[in-house]
């Protein structure tokens, strides 16, 4: 069975250019993407040194962060290419940096999981939807009140969601979110 095909195209001049502009605006997109997450990553090593975490939990930009972001504020040379190549792009961007941290979390005798966060961000810890554009970064919740980080609320409906364990891109996610080990251990000096 064939499964792979190998096409040579010969464009004409009016769609070779057009090809060059598609790729260097999928290029640029790329490096953008991956330094918006990396500068991210630099934030919370040093919001970490200092320990400046209201919450003890760092933020990390994913793809759906990236994808929401992009299709409200595209530049010219993205609108002439069609959004599902860009939002392609946005998911390698994203596969490459997962697995970048992966390797490293491994070297480093850590795991890293990985948990499907879609909806996580809509949703309040009582179960009641608060839908909000990703600009709004604070929870309010009209059913039950609470007012919290939204990056927090959306923290904990992980950690709580059945089924799944704890799980983030970050490993040191991780370490702020396993809150449960000191009051363990309280719970036994008692
Ligand atoms: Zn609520």
């Amino acid at each position: 069975m064939r499964k792979t095909y190998q096409f040579r195209a010969y464009p004409n001049k009016n769609s070779e250019v057009n090809s060059i502009r598609t790729l260097s605006t999928c290029r640029y997109l790329y490096n953008d993407s991956l330094a918006e997450i990396k500068r991210q990553a630099e934030l919370n090593r040093l919001k970490k040194i200092f320990d400046v975490f209201p919450w003890g939990k760092p933020e990390w930009i994913n793809y759906y962060d990236q994808a929401n972001c992009l299709s409200g504020s595209k530049t010219d040379f993205q609108n002439e290419v069609h959004s599902q190549v860009l939002q392609n792009v946005l998911k390698r961007v994203d596969r490459s940096f997962k697995n970048f941290t992966k390797s490293k979390a491994e070297c480093a005798g850590k795991i890293v999981e990985f948990v499907n966060p879609s909806g996580t961000s809509q949703t309040c810890i009582c179960g009641f939807s608060v839908p909000k554009d990703l600009s709004v970064r604070v929870h309010i919740c009209p059913s039950c009140g609470l007012v919290m980080g939204r990056d927090q609320v959306s923290a904990i409906l992980i950690e709580n969601r059945p089924g799944c364990t704890v799980g983030t891109t970050g490993i040191q996610d991780r370490q702020g979110l396993s809150s449960r080990e000191p009051m363990q251990r309280y719970a036994k000096a008692l």
